[in-house]
């Protein structure tokens, strides 16, 4: 491979520091590193605010962090020699194993040496006279970029409630998403957990089985876990996965949810609950995501998705001794997955021990933080120790965390005061030569996420490559693909039950935030073939521009290369 310009002799010289500029090292951004740099030669810098690679892997440290996602297709598929050396331990990995992987595959692809850690993007600002952004740090300094490329993750704004008195506690304290990296010591503590998403139900046996003096939960929703059965691969099993790869990967990345599994047409409707259970219990007894899959209506039949809510219930019923206890456990708020369905193990049992007690917060809420502990609308609970487990300003939450501001100096904050707007969840009308690597309204995490991550990064990639080698110096999509794309994610999320639930899909979880349906629920499949099509006609609903001159406005114009082969 060699190194050429495709730009003639006679252009202004480089005015940019970078090609592109990516925030986030986790999965994404690690890969978008890798394309734009080792495939197309650009000039690429990354800057992440953790000390080391792995996002999502590198926060959320706390006990019994581990994927739902099984670990065969949790990883990246586009680099043979990767899936070659690295071998999963579990059926579902912990969170030091996730974080070692992408380590690995950070120092395998040689990474490291582009990413500046530690440090934070504050501000980015698109410079309408250049056609260049200008992005700021929270060291004080300002890169020059042609691209923005924010891989910034979509649970990565960890939320805690504005409880009253909170900085006020004596105890130790924290997000889950903030995790220290040194062992935290339950033993013969008296500990709180606020929250049971899917954060709440993993850590939540976890310190049960850590020796506190008593683990009190605080409970304001209960949601439905379906079993993981997690158990360790042996050498048979990752044989055998090996040997299945391709056919995996195809499955995975052809499929509505990223996951390796076929689609489901069957509906429950019309059936007795008899045969409702027939079918369901081989899923169950399998453990893991596929149990979604049962039924091919379940978000969008109220009965279907009754029946299979009733199913889990009655097996939360059966596994909890105390029946009253049982019945606060039991979900009757919101139909089965139309909040992110968590996996769990041993969740529900844990509460048979006698150290382990949950307050619904429903019925008496969390008043406020106390020194000593939680007060609520009852009494005081005494802690030494509070974790919460309250979940993420999910999806837009850390894109505006960062002061974005487009053209004219719209910032992304005015621009999605209602609810995100983008085209396909990858660009956003006003702000040219930005891409949102898992945006909001694209699928995201309604899937497997490093499935939908391969396609972003591969779709992003590729857009740069053609507006480099046909010298076009920006790509915005237009106003009217962008509605018509906001309009069409309304509309299918309204075929389905998901705006039924109060859910961090829908925003309810952040006090104040627009209340609308945020990932793409079109299905993963139909959406890769939509973004393909879009690419195929010349990148259709988006505006292309030869020269910053076009936006009205002389600028200097950056120099691009990208690697051709030899
Ligand atoms: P992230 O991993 O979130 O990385 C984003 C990075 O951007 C972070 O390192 C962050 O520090 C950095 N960043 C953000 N803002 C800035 C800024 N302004 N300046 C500098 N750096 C910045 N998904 C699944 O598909 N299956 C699972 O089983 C699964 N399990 C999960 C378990 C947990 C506990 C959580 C929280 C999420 C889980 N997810 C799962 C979702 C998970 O987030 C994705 O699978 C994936 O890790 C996202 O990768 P990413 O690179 O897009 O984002
Ligand atoms: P979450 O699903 O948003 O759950 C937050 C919990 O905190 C909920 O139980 C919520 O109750 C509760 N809560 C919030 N505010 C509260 C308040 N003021 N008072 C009392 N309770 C309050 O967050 P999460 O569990 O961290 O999970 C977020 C997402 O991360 C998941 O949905 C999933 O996508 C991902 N994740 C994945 C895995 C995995 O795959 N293994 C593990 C963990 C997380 P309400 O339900 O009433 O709002």
């Amino acid at each position: 491979m060699s190194e050429t310009s495709i730009r003639g002799s006679s252009e202004s010289p480089e005015q940019t520091d970078y090609d592109a500029v990516i925030v986030g090292a986790g999965f994404s951004g690690l890969y978008e590193l890798h394309r734009l740099r080792d495939e197309l030669g650009l000039s690429v810098k990354v800057i992440e605010k953790a000390s080391d690679v792995g996002g999502t892997w590198y926060w959320n440290r706390y006990p019994g962090a581990r994927c739902d996602s099984e670990s065969h297709v949790y990883c990246y598929s586009f680099n043979d020699e990767l899936l070659d050396e690295w071998d999963w331990s579990e059926r579902y990995p912990e969170q030091p194993e996730v974080l070692e992987y992408l380590r690995l595959a950070a120092d395998h692809l040689d990474l490291r040496r582009d990413i500046e850690f530690d440090t934070e993007v504050t501000t980015a600002e698109f410079d309408d006279s250049a056609g260049t952004w200008k992005i700021h740090t929270d060291d004080g300094e300002t890169v020059r970029s042609q691209f923005f490329i924010t891989a910034v993750g979509c649970l990565s704004k960890p939320f805690i409630p504005d409880f009253e008195g909170i900085e006020s506690f004596e105890g130790w304290w924290t997000h889950t998403g903030k995790w220290p990296h040194d062992p935290v010591d339950f033993e013969d503590k008296q500990v709180a957990v606020v929250g049971t998403g899917a954060t709440g139900i993993q850590i939540i046996p976890e310190i049960a089985t850590s020796n506190p003096a008593h683990l009190t939960v605080f409970q304001r929703t209960p949601n439905y876990a379906v079993p993981a059965r997690n158990r360790p691969l042996d050498e048979d099993d990752r044989a055998e996965i090996r040997d299945n790869y391709d056919e995996i990967f195809d499955l995975a990345h052809s499929s509505g949810f990223g996951h390796p599994f076929e689609a489901a047409y069957d509906t429950a409707e019309g059936l007795s609950m008899e045969e409702v259970e027939k079918r369901l219990e081989p899923r169950w007894e399998e453990g893991g995501f596929r149990f979604m899959l049962t039924f091919g209506d379940l978000v969008t039949s109220a009965e279907t998705n009754e029946k299979v809510s009733e199913f889990i219930r009655q097996k939360i019923r059966e596994t909890v001794d105390d029946p009253d206890l049982a019945e606060k456990l039991v979900p009757r708020d919101h139909y089965y997955a139309t909040k992110r369905p968590p996996l769990h193990t041993d969740y529900y049992r844990t509460y048979n021990r006698d150290d382990v007690s949950l307050v619904d917060v429903t019925e008496t809420p969390i008043e406020r933080i106390t020194p000593s502990g939680i007060r609520t609308s009852e009494t005081e609970h005494e802690f030494d120790m509070i974790v919460y487990a309250t979940g993420f300003d999910a999806m837009t939450g850390t894109l505006l965390q960062m002061d974005i501001q487009g053209r004219n100096g719209l910032t992304l904050e005015e621009k999605w005061e209602d609810g995100p707007k983008t085209y396909l969840g990858l660009g956003i009308h006003g702000f040219p030569n930005m891409f949102t690597i898992t945006g909001p309204q694209s699928p995201s995490v309604l899937t497997n996420m490093p499935v939908s991550i391969e396609h972003h990064v591969e779709w992003i990639s590729d857009a740069v490559e053609h507006l480099v080698r046909n010298d076009i110096r920006l790509i915005e999509p237009t106003k009217e693909a962008e509605e018509s794309w906001t309009v069409h994610n309304r509309q299918v999320a309204e075929q389905t039950l998901y705006p039924t639930a109060d859910s961090w899909y829908m925003n309810q979880n952040i006090p104040d935030k627009p209340t609308v349906f945020t990932p793409y629920i079109g299905g993963a499949d139909l959406y890769h073939d939509t973004i393909r099509e879009v690419a195929e006609k010349g990148y259709e609903g988006f505006e292309l521009t030869e020269s910053v001159t076009n936006l009205g406005q002389q600028g200097e114009q950056p120099r691009l290369r990208v690697m051709e082969g030899d």
